[in-house]
């Protein structure tokens, strides 16, 4: 791959407001790319409908823009994707690579064992729909062996998928395609050469090359980031009501998470705006200078 051939992508899922951790990602993601000449792109991650909100959207878009943080070509709505996601579903399902599970969540979790993600399916449906029972979703037949990774910082990963993960979910009970299978066919749509994201999606890896293999698709390199903490050591995330980033404050907030990435903006900069605070960044960004996690 050359440099200029880089496409990185930030996707946001909008159940709320962008708070510091998600501008952490934003950022390190559109600084890796600029910093080699690469694309940048904005997918919208509203495939769950549940729980996404139209609103979040659009003001996360807004503070991108305050931001300084330019995006390359439309931004692309999962939710005006489900025909591509039903599509590969039918391509898995038809290379036995996915099957469809009648269980109800009760069943399951009364036959389950429990791994470090939570609950393995006892594959009960594995073999076929057992008589008297229905499809509800879909299910990826989980491969034997060891999976593996190299992430551009935490080096190479690897677990065995079969035992950590079982097989998982592709399509839900309420019809909606699972973020793996979205987001894997999504990438590949964008041509995405580089996924730049929080250490919190790291397990979220295994799944999603599993997939990427079973459909023949390319897999990106991988780059996940130290999670952001708040005062108490809790993750920064919409689940624990992280602060909203206040668009008045950007350099500050900007400074932080440059900060955080382990590239501190020089004394001459302070009270800088966005747009050179970014022009430092994309100049000084390094991998090998974020810190461990
Ligand atoms: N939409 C996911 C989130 O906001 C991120 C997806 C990704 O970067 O792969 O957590």
């Amino acid at each position: 791959m050359t440099e200029s051939h880089y496409v990185g992508r930030f996707a946001p899922s909008p159940t709320g407001p962008l708070h510091q951790g998600s501008l952490v990602a934003a950022v390190a993601s559109y600084l890796d790319a600029r910093s080699v000449g690469g694309r940048w792109r904005l997918r919208i991650d509203d495939v769950d409908r549940s729980r996404s909100r139209a609103a979040a959207a659009s003001d996360i878009l807004r503070t991108l823009d305050a931001f300084g943080l330019e995006w390359d070509g439309a931004v692309q709505y999962q939710d005006s994707r489900r025909d591509h996601y039903q599509a590969a579903l039918e391509q898995l399902e038809a290379m036995a690579h996915a099957y469809p599970c009648g269980c109800s969540r009760r069943e399951i979790a009364a036959a389950a064992d429990y791994g470090p993600a939570g609950m393995i399916y006892p594959g009960t449906c594995r073999d076929g729909l057992p008589r008297g029972k229905t499809a509800r979703s879909w299910r990826f037949r989980t491969p034997a062996g060891t999976e593996r990774f190299m992430d551009r910082r935490a080096g190479e990963q690897s677990i065995d998928p079969a035992e950590a993960l079982g097989d998982f979910v592709i399509r839900r009970g309420d019809g909606l395609h699972a973020y793996h299978l979205a987001m894997v066919v999504d990438d590949a749509a964008l041509g995405i050469t580089d996924v730049v994201r929080g250490g919190d999606l790291l397990a979220a890896t295994f799944p999603q090359i599993m997939l990427q293999k079973a459909l023949a698709l390319p897999r990106p390199r991988y780059l996940h980031l130290p999670v952001a903490l708040d005062g108490h050591g809790r993750k920064l995330s919409k689940t624990n009501a992280a602060p909203p980033v206040v668009v008045q404050n950007a350099p500050r907030s900007l400074g932080d998470a440059l900060t955080f990435l382990g590239h501190p903006p020089p004394a001459f900069l302070s009270g800088a705006p966005v747009a050179d605070l970014l022009d430092w960044a994309v100049r000084q960004w390094r991998v090998s200078t974020i810190p461990a996690p």
